[in-house]
């Protein structure tokens, strides 16, 4: 990749943009009203709108190492709330991905310096589902398992904010695990039973 062709290709995206119609980025300009909110995985094989075939303006995007929500993170928790209680999103969606290097590494007993501290959040994953995890044998299975276990919980961790309950009581906002399965090119709902969830949550988070 030759980063002045980034320019030539933003020409090209431009022209076109325009050519299917004259007003997109005066529309785009006016402002968002985006109805999902989608925390995911920085991993550069997993882009957010392009896998989801939506475009500019359709869905309010945070991504980091293996898309975690965790409890004192302000970064995530800001852009939650903002989501939330300014876009009033109806739909937050965490998305991992199989094969993905945070999960992998957080699998893995070594010393990563100051990466230590966001891996120990999906350590405690594992920790959380010991039993499940280590009943797997094969490795492959064991790292796709975890994936998906961490997005259940970051889905909980999302759940336990204060913004998401107080929308859940007043719009019925709602939370989807999903994970991207990078060697078929295919979505996956891991069909996390919310309402379940939520009222387990609920009963020990709960903020009023
Ligand atoms: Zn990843």
């Amino acid at each position: 990749m030759n980063i002045h062709q980034i320019f030539e290709n933003n020409k090209k995206w431009v022209h076109e943009k325009l050519n299917r119609d004259p007003s997109y980025f005066e529309n785009l300009s006016k402002g968002q009203d985006p109805d999902i909110l989608y925390i995911g995985c920085s991993d550069s094989r997993v882009t957010a709108e392009e896998l989801m075939g939506v475009q500019p303006g359709d869905v309010f995007v945070h991504r980091n190492i293996a898309n975690m929500v965790p409890n004192t993170d302000l970064n995530v928790l800001s852009v939650i709330d903002f989501a939330v209680l300014h876009l009033k999103v109806n739909h937050i969606v965490v998305c991992g991905h199989y094969y993905c290097g945070g999960v992998k590494a957080a699998m893995q007993s070594r010393d990563l310096g100051i990466l230590n501290s966001w891996l120990r959040n999906i350590r405690d994953v594992y920790r959380l589902h010991k039993d499940e995890l280590n009943h797997i044998t094969d490795e492959e299975q064991r790292y796709k398992r975890f994936v998906e276990l961490n997005v259940q919980e970051q889905c909980i961790n999302v759940i336990k904010t204060a913004d998401v309950q107080r929308a859940y009581l007043e719009r019925k906002i709602k939370v989807h695990g999903w994970v991207f399965d990078i060697h078929s090119g295919k979505l996956i709902d891991l069909q996390i039973d919310f309402r379940k969830v939520m009222e387990n949550v609920m009963e020990i988070y709960r903020f009023r």
